[in-house]
């Protein structure tokens, strides 16, 4: 079980590397039913510019287009990142039967970190649930992935900053002037357009992928 949970969450993990490629957080997720993949899917957020594209919701489509059903009642999704509120959402509306996941994501999982979607004792469709398969290879995947953009985002910053500085070595003409703005607000939009960069959702702290957590499941073992 173990072996064949692990198997899964490998494709799963190609399919996020392939979201990667395309310079997507790295999520993937495959649905199986009776040992043969039925949906595959990856994030593709940024590609669609559509909130909803997360890979489970991929892989639920695709499931569902191929048993001509809306029900995927016995079938498991390996995920490599805790669900979040809309997939849990989603992977309960389509009665699927197990959910497999990789890192746990502490700010956003809706397995258990934030809250537990699927445990919630008046709904009619509770997946069992297990954690932590792959997750050291699921975490690194993810935060390799943040520290590469954090990285390229300060060389950007880094490089605009030598080209301003260049511009006013060259450039003897009074600083420009904001209309209807003094020269120090301008400033500090300017700075806090900045520190809106530094600090947006690509930041470790976000998604603190914990590797020490104790794999935790809905058999409660
Ligand atoms: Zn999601």
């Amino acid at each position: 079980m173990k072996n064949e949970s692990e198997k899964y969450m490998n494709k799963a993990l190609a399919l996020a590397a392939k979201a990667e490629a395309l310079d997507e957080v790295p999520v993937g997720a495959v649905i199986v039913k009776d040992g043969q993949i039925i949906g595959r899917g990856w994030n593709r957020r940024q590609q669609k510019q559509n909130a909803l594209e997360h890979a489970e919701i991929m892989a639920i489509a695709q499931a569902c287009r191929k048993l001509k059903s809306w029900r995927l009642e016995s079938c498991t999704l390996y995920v490599t990142l805790e669900p979040c509120p809309m997939c849990a959402g989603a992977i309960i509306q389509s009665r699927i039967a197990n959910v497999i996941f990789g890192a746990y994501d502490p700010k956003g999982g809706a397995c258990g970190s934030v809250i537990n979607l699927f445990e919630i004792p008046q709904w009619n469709h509770h997946p069992n649930w297990e954690g932590g398969i792959l997750e050291a290879q699921c975490s690194k995947q993810l935060k390799d992935y943040f520290r590469k953009k954090r990285a390229e985002k300060k060389a950007q910053k880094i490089a605009r900053k030598a080209a301003q500085n260049q511009i006013q070595s060259t450039d003897n003409s009074t600083p420009p002037v904001v209309p209807g703005r003094s020269a120090s607000e301008a400033e500090q939009v300017s700075s806090m357009q900045e520190s809106e960069v530094g600090d947006d959702s690509l930041s470790d702290n976000d998604h603190n992928f914990d590797l020490e957590r104790v794999p935790r499941t809905s058999k409660g073992d």
